[in-house]
């Protein structure tokens, strides 16, 4: 398994660091949406960040999701993840490429620009629990960050990088999620504040090769300890039976305009790109039994 998450420990049991390798997977991303550059960077950053939530939150069926609506040129990004590791994204806008930064690294703050980045999460309780910040950054991993402390308040650092290579394919896309525990003194705080700071550059060091695990001893320590390894993955659960529902959910007389004037209907699902076309006699299947309702 190349894509892979881990949960790692510090030798104190104090600081709680997940990290991941999901080029695999923001490759399939990239591949399904057809996403240049910056919307590619914007999109896998998002998945990579979700997916380390969803790691470090969710249990049983429980998924969560999260929205980045910001008023840059790729517009809005998508992503749910599931207690399962699987995950599935979209940005509005795919083609976006932008002038490189000055450091040569693809201007993802430019890309998402100011707004809102909103985590939502399903935990099976009756009503889904969404808190919402400001972007602050744009660079999504401080925006994860920014969250972590002021809607959840845990002292976090996040890192999210992904590698487009000229021709748009995907070179590397890997990140992590630092949390203190409570009683982590400020010393190992600081401590591994440096270490995080000198770092080297995450996408040259996923590209040349660094593991999960290379990058759990190094901002931990070489004594951490491994507490789990875990598959991640791009996975659509849709189907034409969900689609089927949602249909049921809409005015009868919105389902009678598909039915006398558009003849049927296709739906897109913007996650992965599959149609569902659905003919007049379903239409009218669906709305028979609305109506016996
Ligand atoms: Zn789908």
């Amino acid at each position: 398994m190349n894509d892979y998450l881990i949960k790692a420990i510090n030798a104190s049991k104090d600081l709680r660091l997940l990290t991941i390798n999901g080029k695999d997977l923001v490759a399939v991303a990239q591949k399904r949406h057809d996403t240049w550059s910056a919307s590619s960077a914007v999109l896998g950053r998002s998945l990579l960040g979700t997916l380390l939530l969803a790691g470090a939150e969710l249990k049983g069926d429980q998924e969560l999701t999260l929205r980045l609506l910001g008023d840059g040129p790729v517009g809005a990004a998508v992503v749910t993840a599931k207690s399962d590791l699987t995950v599935k994204g979209y940005v509005q806008n795919n083609h976006v490429a932008l002038p490189a930064r000055e450091d040569g690294h693809i201007d993802v703050k430019k890309a998402v620009g100011k707004g809102w980045l909103q985590v939502t999460k399903d935990l099976g309780l009756k009503q889904p629990y969404t808190g919402e910040v400001p972007i602050v950054s744009g660079e999504i991993a401080e925006d994860l960050t920014y969250y972590l402390a002021k809607s959840e308040q845990i002292p976090s650092a996040v890192g999210l990088s992904v590698f487009v290579n000229p021709n748009d394919t995907i070179g590397a896309a890997g990140g992590f999620l630092l949390q203190a525990l409570p009683g982590a003194s400020e010393e190992l705080l600081k401590e591994t504040e440096d270490r995080i700071k000198s770092l080297p550059q995450l996408s040259s060091a996923f590209l040349d090769g660094m593991t999960p695990e290379d990058l759990a001893k190094k901002i931990l320590g070489d004594d951490c300890k491994i507490l789990e390894k875990d598959e991640v993955s791009y996975h659509c659960d849709c189907s034409k039976e969900k689609y089927a529902g949602m249909l049921a959910t809409l005015k009868g007389s919105q389902l009678k305009e598909m039915i006398d004037e558009d003849h049927g209907a296709e739906l897109v699902c913007n996650f992965c790109g599959n149609k569902y076309n659905f003919t007049e006699a379903e239409l009218q299947a669906i709305l028979d039994k609305k109506l016996e309702k």
